[in-house]
């Protein structure tokens, strides 16, 4: 039987055609195409500027620094997420203090953010978790309260939007990443966005190891190309990567509406189990699908789930516990002192979540059979108990 993976990347020949114009052209790095890529997610985010980076965990370390957070500032954030939320903060010195998340989102609860703020909060980095926007509009209202910017890692949501308003928007700065398994890739890659002037050119100064923006090698201008106002990275994005991106970007309204279907058609199977939690999106909001994760009801154990888990991959469907709780990653644990009970409701969620294979392409027939194999292995759970 053939495997059916927990993502797989969407490549068509647009996207085959673009890079090899790239590789023809003869300019490989810092070009037109990073240009386009760069307006294609501006507009798409609603965002006057967009500047492309190496991934998203580079995009929001840049961000932090153009913000100028460092040593003895506290930055809110969620415990559920990928890491990358959590060690942006890290990265330049800050501390993360994090909020617990309310159940049906899975975003951060507003009240208890509130709660959370101290004289030395500088910024809220909010995350849309599986590309849910749920409370953006709520985070954004409580950080312009408190006079501090909130960080958008809307590296889950490109797409989505709430009463309209698209993921990226929300925040005084916000980052997409476009690693394989997410709604579009370009490889290895992010995007920060942005409306204001300043922190985009920061930013572009940032990624391109602190020369003026616009600096290009051997160019017209290459007489600042060994000139670095500031402490800068090598966070640039290629071409060859860009033109995946511009690829995608093009086909996205297509994409979007593969992944509605896909996430349509588990939900209509599996609305009525008793066993799982549903995805659940406000009405007020357009989720953006970026994995497909059904939760188990609270009577299963983190074992149960374990088990459920290795049992599909028995059967070669790929499954994943998205995501482990950040605080109760050994180092975070080790440096900060966190235990299991700090935020109960991100550790309730995070012991019993699974992730199902999710992909632009997957099929009916595939969907069956995942439906089959868990309908199954949460059957034989059952079963132990009585
Ligand atoms: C994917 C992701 C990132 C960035 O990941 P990269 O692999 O660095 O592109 C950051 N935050 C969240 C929440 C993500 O899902």
């Amino acid at each position: 039987m053939e495997e059916i993976p927990l993502s797989r990347p969407d490549i068509t020949d647009v996207e085959k055609q673009l890079v090899m114009d790239v590789l023809d052209s003869g300019r490989l790095s810092i070009g037109p195409v990073v240009e386009e890529f760069e307006a294609l997610v501006a507009r798409r985010a609603g965002c006057r500027h967009a500047v492309a980076c190496s991934s998203g965990t580079a995009g929001l370390h840049m961000a932090l620094v153009a913000l100028g957070i460092g040593p003895g500032d506290e930055v809110i954030t969620t415990p559920f997420s990928f890491v990358a939320s959590a060690n942006c903060i890290l990265y330049v010195g800050a501390t993360p203090v994090f909020v617990d998340i309310e159940p049906q989102s899975l975003n951060m609860d507003p009240a208890k953010l509130e709660a959370a703020i101290t004289p030395r909060t500088r910024a809220i980095l909010a995350v849309e978790a599986f590309g849910n926007p749920t409370h953006m509009d709520e985070y954004r209202r409580i950080a312009a309260r408190h006079e501090i910017p909130l960080v958008e890692d809307c590296c889950e949501a490109l797409g989505a939007t709430w009463r309209g308003v698209p993921a990226g928007s929300f925040g005084r700065v916000g980052v997409f990443g476009f690693y394989p398994n997410k709604q579009i890739t370009t490889g290895e890659g992010g995007m920060i966005v942005t409306d204001d002037d300043q922190l985009a050119d920061i930013c572009r100064s940032l990624r391109n190891q602190g020369r003026a923006p616009g600096a290009t090698y051997g160019g017209a201008r290459s007489g600042s190309w060994l000139a670095h106002e500031r402490l800068g990275y090598n966070y640039r994005l290629s071409e060859v990567a860009a033109a995946i991106g511009v690829g995608q970007m093009r086909r996205f309204d297509e994409i979007a509406e593969m992944r509605d279907r896909v996430a349509g058609t588990y939900m209509r199977h599996l609305m009525d189990r008793a066993a799982l939690v549903l995805p659940t999106v406000d009405p007020s909001t357009r989720q953006s699908w970026f994995i497909f994760v059904v939760r188990l009801t609270e009577e299963y154990t983190g074992d149960e789930r374990k088990r459920i888990i290795e049992g599909m991959r028995r059967h070669d469907i790929g499954c994943a516990a998205y995501f482990p709780c950040i605080h109760l990653q050994p180092y975070f644990r080790e440096q900060f002192g966190f235990e299991p009970g700090c935020f109960p409701v991100a550790e309730s969620v995070c012991h019993r979540t699974i992730a199902l294979p999710f992909h632009n392409r997957l099929t009916a027939r595939e969907i069956d059979m995942v439906v089959q194999t868990l309908d199954l292995m949460i059957t034989r759970e059952d079963l132990k108990r009585t």
